[in-house]
């Protein structure tokens, strides 16, 4: 009887351990180590028909209307034309944003570039993904068998990396980004502690590889980062072309439990 008392100590102090916070703690192959979060991974787009998101997404157009959206500049609705499944800008309207906001996340986008094609380089089929507000964007643009400058290109991070290959369909082809973003921290005198980090795969193909930003992207100057919160809304880029969007969904990044 006497020797039971430590055993059941024993077990106790196991039962009430905090689990392992540096994954090298755990034990290999270990059964009690939390399971991961069953997701249903949705279905991918056809050509013709978007496709479902993960069941753990936060849907920002479903093909239907722009209630997460509202235009950027003075917050009111957002005046871009939504059509069967899919929703155009409407030059002159303005960039529109997400009413709620995001910190790092993997956002899911499909767009369509106008065909026939119109004008060269910047000016053919231009918008743009932006996330923090508009601090940081994933340049959308006709790229297929058109040149511009590299760093500004489809799928390129404005102004600073170029992608690593162009994978762009031919205009007037849904194509897809699927975007990692993590965002710039600052400590509490707003200095950068860790640059925003951005990885792209534009339609499956990886283009941008866990990139630091050097700062906000814009056109012709790089200027340095400026503290802001953590979460802010993600935008899509009215650039005068009528681009088109559908299937936009995101799930936002925990940290690993
Ligand atoms: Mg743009």
């Amino acid at each position: 009887m006497k020797a039971s008392v430590p055993i059941l100590v024993f077990v106790a102090a196991v039962a009430t351990a905090d689990p392992p916070r540096d994954p090298r703690d755990w034990p290999i192959h270990d059964e009690t180590r939390p399971q991961p979060p069953v997701v249903d991974p949705g279905t991918a787009s056809t050509p013709d028909v978007p496709g479902r998101p993960p069941s753990d997404a936060v849907v920002l157009f479903d093909g239907k209307d722009l209630s997460a959206w509202r235009a950027t500049q003075g917050g009111g609705p957002a005046r871009w034309k939504v059509e069967e499944g899919y929703l155009e800008v409407v030059p002159g309207a303005g960039n529109i944003e997400t009413r709620q906001a995001f910190g790092d996340c993997q956002l899911h986008v499909e767009f369509r570039t106008p065909t026939p094609p119109r004008g060269a380089g910047q000016d053919r089929g231009n918008s743009g993904v932006f996330f923090m507000g508009e601090r940081y964007e994933v340049q959308v643009l006709d790229s297929y068998q058109s040149r511009t400058y590299p760093d500004g290109q489809a799928a390129a991070l404005y102004g600073q990396y170029p992608p690593l290959v162009n994978a762009s369909r031919p205009p007037g082809q849904w194509q897809t980004y699927d975007i990692v973003f993590e965002g710039p921290r600052f400590d509490g005198q707003g200095r950068l502690q860790k640059p925003a980090r951005v990885s792209v795969l534009h339609n499956g193909v990886l283009t941008q590889h866990a990139e630091e930003l050097f700062g906000p992207t814009l056109h012709k100057i790089r200027p340095p980062y400026a503290a802001h919160p953590a979460r802010l809304p993600i935008g899509l880029q009215d650039h005068g072309h009528a681009v088109r969007f559908r299937n936009v969904w995101v799930r936002e990044l925990a940290a690993r439990p």
